[in-house]
C-alpha cells in the first residue's frame, strides 16, 4: 500500500469508500508523519487524542453509510481559528493559553462534514507577515530547499504552517486566512494550491480578526480539486457574521474539467514590474499560453491604480488592526502582567504580549486614525481602495472572465534573509496579491513551475465576485499543464 499521507483528499475519499483503509489508519499515518516532522515547526499544537476520537466516529459513520463529504479526512487548522476546548493563540504571547469556549463557524462546518482535526498550525503573529517569522512559536521551515543547499527557507506567511504542513504531507488540507496574500503567497512558495474566496463567501465568525474588511478564510490543499472539495464545506452564509453573503454555494468540484473555450483572460500590464526576474516573466507567459491552448482568449488589460495598492493597504490594514487589537488588554484574554494599577497593567501586558511587527502595526494604525491625520491617510487610502476596486470592475465590464498574474515576485527566501533592516522589503512580497483583498475579489494561486534553483513558483488567477468556479476551471488547466510537484524529504 502506498503511504496514506501522499494521497489527495479525492483519492482518500475513494479509498475510504472502497474500504481500502479506515479513517483511523489514515489519521494514524498522519500523526506518525507529524511526529517525524517536528523540525519543520508547522504545528504549534498536536491533538492526537481528539484526532483518533474523530476518526473513530468517521469510521462508524462511513460503516452506516452516513459519512459526510469529508468523512475521515485529516486536516490541520491555522491557529487563528477558534477551536472549542483547544488552545488558540494566533501565535501571539498575548493570548497565552487562551482556550475558547466556542468553535469558529468554518471549523464547525468541517467537523459537521466529518473531517478530523490533527492539530493547530503555526502562523505569523495575528497573521501579520509574509514569512511566518513573526510567530511567538518561532519560524516554520519550508519543506522545499534550493537545489544542493541545506539552507532553511520560509514557507511564506502568514499561513506558513498551513502551507508547510500540506506540502510536507502532515495533513491532507488546511484552513488558512488571507488579508493581503496570506493564503496565496505561502501556497506559491510551497507548490500547493490556495484560494482566497470573495469577501463574504466564508464566515469570519470565530476567526481572530486582523483587518476585518480584508480578512477572508480559505483552504490550502495539494490539488485544485482538493481545494474545491474543502471550499464547499467552508463556504456558506452565516448570520453570526454580518458581512457574510447569502449566496448559494455551488458544487465547486463540478467546475473542474469544464471547458474554458471562449473565456477572456485579462493580462494586466501594470503587473509587469521593472526588475521582475525573467523566470517569473517566463512563467506568466507560459501560463497564458496554456490557457490559450485550452481555448481561452488572452486580452491585455489595464489596472491603472495598481501601484497605489500596497501603500494604501499598509494604511487600511494597520488602522483596522489597531482597533481590533484594542481588546487585548490583559483583562479578557490570555496574558496579564502584574502591575500597581490598571493603566500600568495595560501597558505592561501589551508591551510584553505583542511582538515587534504587531506593535509596529498598532502604532501605524493609531497614527493614521488620529485626529489631524485621519483625512490625510486613512480617508485617502479608502478613496484609493475604491479606485482599485473600480479598475477591476471596468475590466470585468469589458467581458473579461478572469485575470492572470504571477502570484509572487520571487520564490521562497531564506529564514532571516528579508525585512530585518527594512520592513518594506517584506511587505513587497504581497505586491500581486493585496489588490485582490482591497477589491474583495476571489483569487487562486496554483503551482506553475520552478525557478533556476528548483524552487516552486505559482500563478494567480483573479475572478469576478462570487465566481470562484471559473478560478477552479482555469486553475485545473494550469495544474494539468504544469504537473504537480512535491518536495524531496529531508526532515
Ligand atoms: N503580508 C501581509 C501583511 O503582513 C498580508 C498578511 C495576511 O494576508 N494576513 O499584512
Amino acid at each position: 500500500m502506498t503511504d496514506l499521507t501522499s494521497l489527495t483528499i479525492a483519492e482518500a475519499r475513494q479509498g475510504l469508500a472502497n474500504k481500502a483503509f479506515t479513517a483511523r489508519e489514515l489519521t494514524d499515518a498522519h500523526l506518525k508523519a507529524m511526529e517525524a516532522a517536528r523540525l519543520l515547526n508547522a504545528y504549534v499544537l498536536e491533538t492526537p487524542d481528539r484526532a483518533r476520537e474523530m476518526a473513530r466516529a468517521a469510521d462508524e459513520a462511513i460503516a452506516k453509510g452516513e459519512g459526510g463529504p469529508l468523512a475521515g479526512i485529516p486536516l490541520g487548522i491555522k491557529d487563528l481559528f477558534a477551536t472549542r476546548d483547544i488552545r488558540t493563540t494566533a501565535c501571539s504571547r498575548i493570548l497565552g493559553n487562551f482556550i475558547p469556549s466556542y468553535e469558529s463557524t468554518i471549523t464547525s462546518q468541517l467537523w459537521r462534514d466529518g473531517a478530523v482535526l490533527l492539530g493547530k498550525l503555526n502562523n505569523d503573529e495575528f497573521a501579520m507577515g509574509s514569512s511566518n517569522e513573526t510567530s511567538c512559536f518561532g519560524p516554520v521551515a519550508n519543506p522545499w530547499r534550493r537545489a544542493g543547499s541545506n539552507t532553511d527557507l520560509v514557507p511564506g506567511g502568514s499561513s506558513g504552517g498551513s502551507a508547510s504542513a500540506v506540502a510536507a504531507m502532515l495533513c491532507m488540507g488546511a484552513t488558512a486566512t488571507d488579508t493581503g496574500g496570506s493564503i496565496r503567497q505561502p501556497a506559491a512558495f510551497t507548490a500547493t494550491v490556495g484560494i482566497k474566496p470573495t469577501y463574504g463567501r466564508c464566515s469570519r465568525w470565530g476567526i481572530v480578526a486582523f483587518a476585518s474588511s480584508l480578512d477572508q478564510a480559505g483552504p490550502i490543499a495539494r490539488s485544485v480539486r482538493d481545494a474545491a472539495i474543502l471550499m464547499r464545506s467552508m463556504a456558506g452564509h452565516d448570520p453570526k457574521d454580518t458581512t457574510s453573503a447569502d449566496v448559494p454555494v455551488p458544487d465547486y468540484e463540478a467546475a473542474i474539467g469544464k471547458s474554458v473555450k471562449g473565456m477572456r483572460i485579462g493580462i494586466p500590464r501594470e503587473y509587469r514590474l521593472d526588475g521582475m526576474p525573467g523566470e517569473i516573466e517566463k512563467l506568466w507567459s507560459e501560463g497564458a499560453e496554456w490557457l490559450k491552448a485550452a481555448g481561452a482568449e488572452l486580452v491585455e488589460v489595464s489596472l491603472p491604480h495598481t501601484k497605489y495598492a500596497l501603500p494604501a493597504y499598509y494604511i487600511v490594514a494597520p488602522a483596522e488592526a489597531s482597533s481590533n487589537l484594542a481588546r487585548y488588554d490583559g483583562v479578557r484574554y490570555g496574558l496579564r502582567e502584574p502591575a500597581r494599577n490598571i493603566i500600568e497593567m495595560y501597558e505592561k501586558t501589551r508591551a510584553e504580549g505583542f511582538g515587534a511587527e504587531v506593535r509596529r502595526r498598532v502604532m501605524i494604525g493609531t497614527y493614521v486614525l488620529s485626529a489631524g491625520y485621519y483625512d490625510a491617510y486613512y480617508l485617502r487610502a479608502q478613496k484609493v481602495r475604491t479606485l482599485i476596486k473600480k479598475d477591476f470592475e471596468d475590466c470585468f465590464a469589458k467581458g473579461v472572465h478572469a485575470i492572470l498574474t504571477p502570484a509572487t515576485p520571487s520564490a521562497a527566501f531564506g529564514i532571516g534573509e528579508k525585512g530585518g533592516a527594512d520592513p518594506v522589503e517584506m511587505y513587497l512580497n504581497d505586491i500581486f496579491t493585496v489588490t485582490v483583498n482591497m477589491a474583495g475579489l476571489p483569487g487562486i494561486a496554483v503551482p506553475a513551475g520552478r525557478d533556476a534553483q528548483d524552487l516552486p513558483l505559482g500563478l494567480q488567477l483573479i475572478g469576478r465576485p462570487f465566481d470562484e468556479e471559473t478560478l477552479f476551471s482555469l486553475g485545473a488547466i494550469i495544474e494539468q499543464a504544469a504537473g504537480r510537484f512535491t518536495p524531496a524529504r529531508w526532515w
